[in-house]
């Protein structure tokens, strides 16, 4: 008697995760549309066969590529030996020692947790002992993640209709130069939206400033740059109203922009925390604060167990984080961004020069931002031609967070470089097929 096994179609998976799925998911699960069979590098393949370059990278998080031989091994042996946190490992004091000593001495403590929202408010609450103040300064554009007091930090519409939140949250404007708040150029303003913002906290604060807390580099704004400097002028302004600059490294971290961190880029910043996620352990998930020593020393935060979370920092956590860690420094791999990113930024020129629709395009790294306008109106895109577009893309294997008017890449740092290639002429590809639609707004 023969027992044939039919296996589930792609068809049938989408239908039964969606039968018992509460709705809010990453809207690109619905938009792609495919079941993911493996991926190796920078490559995904699906159920059906079809073969991907991945620009996505779970929003920043495979900058050691998907599957490296190293990570798999670390984390299968640790796997075998013990899961489950809480007591002293040999892996994690490994981790501390390495992360450690690839950041300025004074970052000397760490405390690691399972998603960047959860180190989020984890700093938050760092700040407000160390400070014994509340008010938390954030960005006009900034995203810290979806928990109630990550979501009371965010400067944008994703948190409308979700409040009330904690007291004490206040955005002001970023330097956004492309879509200056006071319409100025950069250099000639002098970075007068840091005078904005001063004024606003002078005017909307009850002076009990804790935290000025901001991404170095503004991702799910869509991989906006600041000029440069300008991290400088937030630490002058947190000092002045003796609050702690905290930066969100949780997309920047781990060599997304070419240097291992993004603060690195300016010499002469010196944060008192700084946030770290996604791409930190490869996809196991693993968070942390990293905080200026002695600044929690006999506060609320200190109190025994005050900080802990169930899997914060757990055995395969750590053995991930430190795989993780080591393949970026052993392959170079920050570097390796810095480099590659010259190339994208040349492409990114000739975007512009070609695509009257290519509008702010720019990268730092492998951090790529481009915002697709109409040329007519210089308005964002309507959704409805940017998800052609993202069709456009899968059609020709790429997997990149283009549905909407602000394109975000996210390739592994370890991407080969015709596989980088590959992916940047497929977008050219597709814009050139948009481009008659386009015109045509
Ligand atoms: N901070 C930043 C800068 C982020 O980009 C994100 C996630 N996109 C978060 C925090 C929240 O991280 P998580 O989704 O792991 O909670």
């Amino acid at each position: 008697m023969s027992h044939s096994v039919t296996l589930p179609s792609t068809k049938d998976i989408i239908e039964l995760e969606r039968r018992h799925r509460l709705p809010g998911g990453q809207s690109m699960t619905d938009l792609a549309g495919i079941v993911v069979d493996r991926a190796v590098n920078a490559e995904v393949w699906d159920r059906d066969g079809k073969r991907y370059i991945d620009f996505f990278t779970g929003v920043g998080v495979s900058n050691i590529g998907h599957s490296h031989p190293a990570f798999l091994e670390q984390l299968t042996t640790q796997l075998s030996r013990c899961a489950v946190g809480t007591f002293y490992t040999d892996v994690r004091s490994r981790y501390f020692a390495l992360l450690a000593a690839q950041l300025p001495e004074q970052l000397g403590e760490i405390h690691m947790f399972s998603t960047g929202s959860e180190a989020v408010e984890a700093a938050v609450k760092l700040a407000r002992a160390a400070t014994g103040k509340h008010e938390i300064v954030s960005f006009w554009g900034g995203f810290h993640g979806k928990t109630q007091g990550a979501l009371s930090l965010h400067g944008g519409p994703r948190k409308h209709r979700s409040g009330p939140f904690p007291p004490g949250s206040h955005q002001v404007p970023y330097a956004d130069c492309y879509h200056c708040p006071l319409q100025l150029e950069h250099p000639e303003c002098g970075q007068r939206c840091v005078d904005l913002a001063e004024q606003s906290i002078e005017n909307g604060s009850v002076g009990d400033l804790a935290a000025v807390i901001v991404e170095p580099v503004q991702g799910t704004n869509g991989n906006i740059i600041p000029p440069e400097g300008y991290l400088r002028r937030l630490r002058q302004l947190a000092d002045r109203h003796g609050a702690l600059l905290i930066l969100d490294e949780v997309i920047t971290g781990f060599g997304r922009t070419g240097a291992l961190f993004a603060f690195e880029h300016d010499p002469g910043i010196a944060p008192d925390v700084v946030v770290l996620g996604k791409a930190m352990a490869s996809g196991v998930p693993a968070s942390a604060i990293v905080s200026r020593s002695g600044l929690v020393e006999g506060t609320s935060f200190a109190v025994p167990s005050a900080a802990a979370s169930t899997f914060g920092g757990n055995p395969l956590a750590s053995a991930a984080s430190l795989a993780t860690l080591r393949v970026l420094l052993d392959e170079r791999l920050p570097e390796r961004a810095h480099e590659l990113g010259k190339s994208v930024s040349d492409r990114l020129s000739a975007w512009r020069e070609e695509f009257p629709f290519v509008g702010n395009a720019d990268n730092i790294g492998l951090m790529i931002g481009v915002e697709l306008m109409d040329p007519a109106t210089r308005l964002p895109l309507p959704k409805g031609i940017t998800r052609r577009l993202f069709q456009e893309l899968m059609a020709r294997g790429v997997l990149a967070m283009a549905y909407d008017s602000r394109i975000r890449l996210y390739p592994p740092l370890s991407i080969p470089t015709h596989h980088l290639e590959e992916g940047m002429a497929a977008f050219e590809g597709a814009f050139r097929a948009m481009a008659p639609v386009i015109s045509r707004l």
